[in-house]
């Protein structure tokens, strides 16, 4: 049987984001995402898989290591709840510092999720995506994914970015918690 994910955009959506951030120490939780995350995972039996965009390494802001150092940290944080990130995908390629080719990660792009797919057996007719901005949206619809936008200072900016490209999320929630109730009823639907 094929597995179901929950692919998580990481800054913004798991953690607090002061842009680019190289230091672990930095990292904080946002409101709900450990008692949203450890639902989803227990009782919804959702891998929860991380594809975040890190163009702060090509920039020459952030190295490997870095962004790598700040992956662990996450998942150290969350494992004290018992909450397993399956993996972390990242792209570090920018169009104005990365050739092509090295941006084919980069989301819109739907290349991480249909990478983590293939990885890891995922039905992606029965996952979701989560993310605060219109690249997440649109990196997930354009994988067939369900796509929730979460509300954020930079909500407007994401939904006329989406209409601009003829597109919508699926639904938007009002925070993480919300993001979680919605996926919840939706699954329940299914059985
Ligand atoms: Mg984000």
């Amino acid at each position: 049987m094929q597995n179901k994910a929950i692919f998580l955009d990481r800054d913004g959506t798991l953690n607090y984001d002061p842009g680019y951030i190289s230091d672990p120490e930095v990292i904080k939780l946002l409101p709900g995402v450990v008692e949203g995350l450890k639902y989803l995972q227990v009782e919804l039996h959702f891998k929860l898989i991380v594809v975040s965009n890190q163009a702060g390494i090509s920039r020459g802001l952030l190295t490997h290591e870095q962004v790598d150092k700040v992956n662990e940290r996450i998942s150290d944080l969350l494992i004290s709840d018992q909450i397993r990130i399956e993996k972390f995908y990242y792209c570090p390629s920018h169009p104005e510092f990365s050739t092509e080719d090295e941006c084919k990660c980069r989301k819109p792009s739907p290349k991480m999720i249909l990478d983590a797919a293939d990885e890891l057996n995922i039905d992606l007719s029965k996952s979701y995506l989560i993310g605060d901005r219109a690249s997440d949206i649109e990196s997930g619809l354009n994988a067939g994914v369900y796509s929730i936008l979460l509300a954020s200072d930079i909500l407007k900016e994401q939904i006329s970015i989406l209409q601009n490209h003829q597109k919508s999320a699926n639904f938007v929630a009002d925070d993480f918690k919300n993001a979680v109730s919605k996926i919840a009823e939706r699954t329940k639907k299914e059985i």
